[in-house]
């Protein structure tokens, strides 16, 4: 089996062995597109062992027919309700205990699901599709990389051109300007460009006012590349010469950086990698001022499976691919985050992220 969709819709029903379910009905978006390649929405499939089936609308008859060769679909009428169109694959194919993505649908599309099926059961599965996207085929791991490489070329041309005049609003839009430029589909979340004590606020929205000469400039940004996979990355550097209290934070937090890094290998738990990094930061005296998780799974989404935090019970597994980025914030001052994307080797991880991370002194022109 070749095509590279037909194989995970194959690591799909295999893992539904493990569940109380026959079949699944996937009805997230993101889901359907790692299972099928299908780009457009409002189109769900219906994976049994027996049947594959894409429930979805006229508009995208022929859109289904160019990306998804191979998988039949459904075409309701504009006449007939998505629900109602479900029931009625459910009636043909007959696909046994068919389990539904619990953590994806609304409490009110699952009352219309269970009244319009009727006499079909119905499961909640948890993150199935989810936990099979967390470990990346070969394909997903060359579109990460070119997102990366997407981010780092637009960061090097955006900072090249920094005024102290610009806002960080600009900036932002400078990054986006570059990605699509350059062939990506744009940013892929709305940068964070926070000067001086702004950087303090670790989910910060970039403002109208200017970068200035505060001294300090935080910028997390990421690529959405042409095939749909993202990239998510954070340098801070100096716009003035840095303090010394910037050097200590930064290098402080470098460490962190490394130290998790160095730890990544297959079979640890999450919440060691999220301890080596979170050990520095206490043991230097900010571990009150590092309030986050240190990473987390990257792919079609920006926030994917898995979590590295120090509450998360998952395991690392070679093919993973996910962000780590320690960070201190302290309010009034300012905040330093490093992040980079790694992916798990068989006895490591290789940092597939370039950008260099010295605290630099980048001049405003
Ligand atoms: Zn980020
Ligand atoms: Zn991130």
């Amino acid at each position: 089996m070749s095509d590279r969709f037909a194989v995970r819709r194959e690591r799909v029903l295999k893992a539904l062995k493990e569940t109380e379910a026959d079949a699944v009905l996937v009805t997230s978006e993101t889901n359907v597109r790692y299972l099928t390649g299908f780009t457009g929405d409002s189109t769900y499939l219906l994976l049994a062992p027996k049947a594959t089936r894409l429930i979805s609308d006229s508009r995208y008859e022929a859109q289904l027919a160019e990306e998804c060769p191979g998988v039949p679909a459904h075409i309701r009428t504009q006449r007939t309700k998505m629900v109602d169109s479900v029931a009625e694959v459910f009636k043909q194919e007959k696909p046994g205990r068919v389990g539904f993505e619990g953590e994806q649908v609304s409490f009110a599309f699952w009352e219309q699901l269970r009244d319009a099926a009727k006499t079909t059961e119905l499961t909640s599965l948890g993150g199935l599709v989810e936990t099979l996207r967390a470990v990346k085929d070969a394909g997903e791991i060359a579109e990460i990389r070119a997102a990366i490489r997407l981010a780092e070329r637009a960061f090097r041309v955006a900072v090249a051109g920094l005024t102290p005049e610009m806002t960080e609003i600009e900036v932002s839009y400078e990054l986006e300007r570059n990605i699509r430029r350059f062939g990506g589909q744009g940013l892929s979340f709305e940068a964070i460009v926070a000067a001086g004590d702004r950087a303090a606020l670790p989910h910060y929205r970039p403002s109208r006012n200017p970068i200035g000469d505060a001294g300090l400039l935080l910028i997390d940004w990421g690529a959405r590349g042409p095939g749909g996979y993202i990239s998510d990355l954070t340098r801070t550097f100096a716009t003035a010469k840095p303090s010394t209290k910037l050097e200590k934070v930064h290098g402080i937090v470098d460490q962190a950086r490394t130290a998790a890094i160095t730890a990544v290998r297959p079979g640890m738990k999450a919440t060691d990698v999220d301890a080596a990094a979170r050990r520095m930061i206490e043991k230097a005296g900010y571990g009150k001022n590092f309030g986050h998780g240190l990473g987390h799974g990257i792919g079609l989404q920006v926030h994917e499976s898995i979590r590295l935090s120090s509450i998360s019970t998952d395991v690392l597994k070679a093919g993973m691919v996910f962000t780590i980025e320690p960070g201190i914030y302290l309010e009034g001052w300012g905040g330093v985050r490093i992040e980079d994307n790694v992916l798990v080797t068989k006895d490591g991880c290789e940092v597939l992220s370039t950008l260099p991370r010295a605290l630099e002194r980048v001049g405003l022109v």
